[in-house]
């Protein structure tokens, strides 16, 4: 089978940045499991659901059995924009979403839906059928290998993965990046202070983490790497040499 990099850690420290140029790198596949998550509560909110209300559960988990995800990402192929970032474009039943699933309402209802059991079973088959395909010979993409990330790709969804990688970093630092990441997107969305963004993602951590269903862990056999003081190329570099190990 394609060999396989499970990237797991909390939010914004840098996983998806990472976990895409490392499948550039590698000229492996690349995929985004928070994006699933992200898709079900916009379905969700779209439909005029509360996510925060357990009653609607049901409603949620049917709604992410019955919506058809896909995910499309553009790496550069020549040697001299092997730097730059590849782009991921995420469709929700046939519609470009990429946008609407980063907005503030969305990532502050996200952990509450990855929360439902239900839920996480029917992203867990798509996202295992997405890894089974997109390096299958059908597709024919001449990939041949895969780097997931999410927070629970280590533990449950490729618990044999060749390598894995956990990432950490300091939540100032993480808040920092997420403000220079949403500056740089160019978001119409109102501007944040960072005391604001900090507790949003140790917030979502705090859920994340003590979730009942996978919570948010470092594998056993993982790599913890703390990227605190790495730039991105220095975090792309270290997992780069670990799959070479
Ligand atoms: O990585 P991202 O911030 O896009 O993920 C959004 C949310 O989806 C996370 O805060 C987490 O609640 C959930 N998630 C998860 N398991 C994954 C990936 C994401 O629970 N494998």
């Amino acid at each position: 089978r394609p060999f396989q990099v499970a990237i797991d850690g909390p939010a914004a420290s840098g996983k998806s940045t990472t976990a895409k140029m490392v499948a550039q790198r590698l000229g492996f596949d690349y995929i985004d499991t928070g994006a699933f998550y992200r898709c079900v509560t916009l379905a969700a909110l779209s439909k005029g659901i509360d996510p925060s209300n357990p009653s609607q559960a049901l409603q949620i988990s049917n709604l992410a059995e019955s919506s058809h995800i896909g995910l499309k990402t553009i790496f550069s192929t020549t040697s001299a924009s092997k730097s730059s970032l590849p782009t991921t474009k995420v469709f929700l039943d046939s519609k470009d979403v990429s946008f609407e699933i980063r907005t503030g309402t969305v990532s502050k209802h996200v952990s509450a839906v990855a929360a439902i059991g239900p839920v996480r079973e029917a992203v867990l088959q798509k996202v295992r059928d997405m890894g089974a395909t997109s390096i299958s010979q059908e597709s024919n993409s001449g990939r041949d290998g895969l780097v997931m990330d999410g927070r629970d790709i280590g533990t449950v969804v490729l618990p044999n993965a060749d390598l894995k990688i956990f990432l950490v970093a300091d939540s100032r630092v993480r808040a920092e990046r997420r403000l220079q990441e949403l500056a740089r997107s160019g978001s119409k969305e109102e501007v944040l202070d960072i005391e604001t963004v900090q507790k949003d993602l140790e917030r979502r951590d705090e859920l994340d983490r003590t979730r009942e269903v996978s919570p948010l862990r470092k594998a056993d056999d993982a790599v913890e790497l703390d990227t605190s003081l790495l730039t991105i190329e220095g975090q792309v570099d270290a997992i780069v040499q670990e799959v070479h190990r």
